[in-house]
C-alpha cells in the first residue's frame, strides 16, 4: 500500500458504479469514498488501502433515497406505518411525514417515533389540530372541515420549538377532508406557512375545490401533491391539455409531486402531461396503512413506474434525492458532494415483466425494475426487506439490463 493510500485512510469505497448525483451534475463510472460517515471523494481508483471495498459494478450508485410524502407517525395514528419497514423495504435514508400529527399530536411523533429511529425522518405539521386522526380501512373522516380544528397560532408556535425537523405546513384539501370549509381551510395553512416562512404542502383530492383554484393559491417553494390523481378534478382539462392554471403555477416555481398513495396516481393524467413535456419535479409514494400494500407500495416501486412511462433513470433519481432536499431546504442531503453525510443507495435496473397498476385499476406492460442492492446511513450499512411483490426477470442474456 503507498503512503498515499494509508494517508487517506477510506473506511469504504463502492467501487465500480454508475455514480448518478444530480446536484453535482455526476452521471458516470466510479468509485465513490466515504471516512467518517461523510463522503471523502468520488474518482477513479480510490480503493487502494480503504478498509472495506464493495464491488458494484453495473450497479447504480444514488444518494441515499428521500421519499418526500409518507405517513409513519406510527401506532399513533391509524394510517401510518412503520419507518423502519418501509425504509428496509425501499432503500430508503430519509422519510418526511405528510402531516400525519398536527400541533396536538406532535410531540408524540418526536419522541416516540423520530427519536427512537436511527433514519432521519422529518414532518410537515399539519395545520389541522390532531393531524390525520381518523384514516383507516373503513374509517375516513376528514380533519379539516372546521374552522376550530385548524388553530393557526397552534400550528406556528408548535413549528418554532420544532425547526429541526418540521420543514413545513401540510394541509388535505378536497371533498370530504374540507367540506364546506373548502378553500378556508388553504388559507388558514397559508397564514400559518407564512408566518413561519416555510413551504405548504397541499394535498389535492376531490372537487369542490377545484384543481386549478387551489393550486392558483400555492407560492413559489410550495408543493402540490398528488399531481397526477386522475380525473375528475386532476391536472388536465376535459380535451387532455394541461391545465393553465398548472402551468402559471410551475411558472412561479410551484413544485408537483407525485404521491401515489391509495388514490393519486392514474397512468391517463401521468401519460397525458408527460406527453405535454409537463413532468413532475418530485417523486413520492404517500406510504400509508392502505398504500402499502398496493399498487403504490412503496418509493422504489413509484420510481420503477415512472421509470416505465418514460422518465429516464437520472430524472427518477435527481427527482427522489436532490429535489426533494431542496424542496424541504435540506441541501446538505440527497447529493454525494465531499462533505456530505454518506446516505447512499445502491440499486439495480433489472429486466422485469412486472405489470404495473395505477388506482384505477388500469395496467401498463413493464419491462424494467429497480431493485435495492445496499443502503448507507452516514455510512453505516442498514438492513433491507424483502420486496415480495416484484418478481424481477433477469433477460436471457443473464446479466443484468444497463442503460
Ligand atoms: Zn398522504
Amino acid at each position: 500500500m503507498s503512503e498515499a493510500a494509508e494517508a487517506r485512510g477510506y473506511d469504504l469505497v463502492l467501487k465500480g458504479g454508475r455514480v448518478l448525483d444530480e446536484r453535482n451534475g455526476v452521471d458516470g463510472v466510479f468509485d465513490v469514498a466515504v471516512k467518517a460517515g461523510r463522503i471523502a471523494a468520488i474518482g477513479k481508483d480510490l480503493a487502494a488501502g480503504a478498509r472495506r471495498v464493495e464491488d458494484v459494478g453495473g450497479a447504480i450508485v444514488a444518494p441515499g433515497l428521500i421519499d418526500i410524502h409518507t405517513h409513519v407517525y406510527h401506532k399513533a395514528t391509524s394510517l401510518s406505518v412503520d419507518p423502519g419497514f418501509i425504509s428496509r423495504r425501499s432503500a430508503t435514508t430519509t422519510l418526511v411525514d405528510a402531516g400525519s400529527a398536527g400541533a396536538g399530536n406532535y410531540d408524540g411523533f418526536r419522541d416516540y417515533v423520530m427519536a427512537q429511529s436511527p433514519y432521519r425522518i422529518f414532518a410537515f405539521l399539519n395545520i389541522s389540530f390532531p393531524g390525520i386522526f381518523g384514516f383507516d380501512k373503513d374509517v375516513m373522516i376528514g380533519e379539516a372541515t372546521l374552522r376550530e380544528m385548524l388553530p393557526v397560532h397552534r400550528c406556528v408556535a408548535k413549528i418554532e420549538e420544532n425547526r429541526d425537523r418540521i420543514v413545513g405546513v401540510k394541509v388535505r384539501i378536497g371533498g370530504p377532508v374540507t367540506g364546506e370549509l373548502s378553500l378556508g381551510a388553504l388559507e388558514l395553512a397559508l397564514e400559518a406557512a407564512n408566518a413561519v416562512g416555510l413551504p405548504l404542502m397541499t394535498h389535492i383530492g376531490t372537487a369542490p375545490p377545484s384543481y386549478a383554484d387551489v393550486v392558483s393559491m400555492l407560492r413559489p417553494g410550495d408543493i402540490l401533491t398528488h399531481c397526477f390523481r386522475p380525473a375528475p378534478n386532476s391536472a388536465l382539462n376535459a380535451d387532455g391539455t394541461v391545465l393553465k392554471a398548472v402551468r402559471d403555477a410551475r411558472e412561479r416555481g410551484v413544485l408537483f409531486d407525485i404521491a401515489h398513495g391509495m388514490g393519486a396516481f392514474g397512468y391517463e393524467t401521468t401519460e397525458g402531461a408527460l406527453g405535454q413535456n409537463f413532468l413532475p419535479d418530485l417523486i413520492s409514494s404517500d406510504v400509508h396503512v392502505i398504500a402499502v400494500e398496493g399498487p403504490g407500495y412503496d418509493l422504489l416501486h413509484t420510481m420503477s413506474k415512472l421509470l416505465n412511462c418514460g422518465l429516464t433513470l437520472p430524472q427518477v433519481i435527481g427527482m427522489s434525492t436532490s429535489r426533494p432536499a431542496l424542496a424541504i431546504r435540506r441541501p446538505e442531503l440527497g447529493h454525494l458532494g465531499v462533505g456530505a453525510p454518506a446516505d447512499i443507495t445502491v440499486l439495480k435496473q433489472v429486466d422485469s415483466d412486472y405489470v404495473f397498476e395505477d388506482v384505477t385499476g388500469a395496467k401498463r406492460q413493464g419491462t424494467t425494475l429497480l431493485q435495492p442492492v445496499a443502503v448507507y446511513l452516514e455510512g453505516r450499512q442498514m438492513e433491507l426487506a424483502r420486496r415480495p411483490f416484484e418478481e424481477p426477470f433477469i433477460g436471457s442474456c443473464g446479466h443484468d439490463h444497463r442503460h
